[in-house]
């Protein structure tokens, strides 16, 4: 598939057999089943073309009880390419929150669609579990999901990490209940930052940089908040960002979700080496992912993973 890489290009696999998708070469190598979707139902690597539209998210304007059952049906066949199904799913009803749902009982498994509010996985934007083989699953517009596994305690964690997210830490809060609920010990985790929209194509408001700066430090929001001069060319990509403000303009705040979410993760424990970040932006390949920003907003891409080790 078309898809710009940032830098490195062995930080994911990419798999067109079946409804197509992108894999973390380290987490495929630690033998844990994951994914991240595109736009594609398919795509065929000898024409380079492909049939988009894939819908895996009830999006608000569509009527669950239509929705749910084409995007179930899909996730379903993506679930199946993991070795997994939609019975083993334990998914969020997201709300850019920071909470995070505990699921140990085989009675959270394919209960809920999105949409489908149940008391206890209300507004979660993250699941952690240690039920083996479940499958958790989060989406993403722009906003990047962050996975966590610790083979160790055979747990696994994924979080929807857009900006209110991460400004509330939730990768923090999941690693956290892991420890507590499962004994897991952050220097025994891994963890991957999942493809969304890059740092260039982040435009934000001075009052975000003031939520950081006040909630974090003003030392946190000086290295993940930066003005873009008017006219500033993107490093990867060569574009001309930074284009919106009137000449004389200070430059709006660019918010960098990768490194915000990695020195998060650093600070709670995960050692550096057992960190990949993703260097896909959703909205630099918008002709390849679903993007808020970049306007393609028919859809979500959803991402995937089955609490399962097999090696
Ligand atoms: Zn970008």
């Amino acid at each position: 598939m078309k898809i710009r890489f940032s830098d490195d290009k062995n930080i994911f696999n990419i798999h067109t057999d079946g409804i197509p998708y992108l894999s973390f070469d380290a987490f495929d190598k630690l033998g844990v089943p994951n994914l991240f979707s595109t736009r594609y139902m398919s795509f065929d690597e000898a024409s380079g073309t492909g049939v988009k539209g894939l819908r895996t998210a009830v999006m608000k304007i569509e009527k669950v009880e239509e929705a749910s059952p084409v995007c179930r049906a899909n996730r379903d066949i993506l679930a199946h390419q993991l070795g997994s199904s939609l019975a083993m799913e334990l998914v969020t009803d997201q709300k850019h929150t920071n909470y995070v749902h505990v699921a140990t009982c085989e009675e959270d498994l394919g209960v809920a669609t999105v949409g489908d509010f149940t008391l206890h996985r209300q507004y979660v934007d993250g699941i952690v579990t240690d039920i083996p083989d479940a499958l958790l699953t989060v989406f993403g517009g722009d906003c990047p999901p962050v996975y966590l596994i610790d083979p160790r305690r055979r747990a696994a964690g994924l979080v929807h990490a857009g900006w209110k997210g991460t400004l509330g830490k939730i990768p923090q809060v999941a690693i956290a209940q892991m420890s507590v609920k499962f004994g897991c010990d952050p220097a025994d985790m891994y963890a991957a930052i999942g493809p969304g929209v890059c740092a260039d194509c982040y435009e934000m408001g001075d009052e975000v940089y003031e939520a950081f700066a006040e909630q974090w430090s003003k030392e946190d929001a000086d290295l993940i908040l930066k003005r873009y001069a008017p006219g500033t060319e993107s490093e990867a990509f060569g574009h001309i960002i930074g284009h919106r403000q009137p000449d004389g303009s200070p430059g709006k705040y660019h918010l960098d979700l990768r490194a915000a979410n990695r020195l998060t993760l650093l600070r709670a424990g995960i050692p550096e080496d057992h960190i990949t970040v993703s260097n896909v932006c959703t909205m630099c390949n918008a002709d390849t992912f679903y993007t808020y920003r970049g306007r393609a907003l028919e859809n979500e891409q959803v991402a995937m993973m089955v609490n399962r080790f097999d090696i």
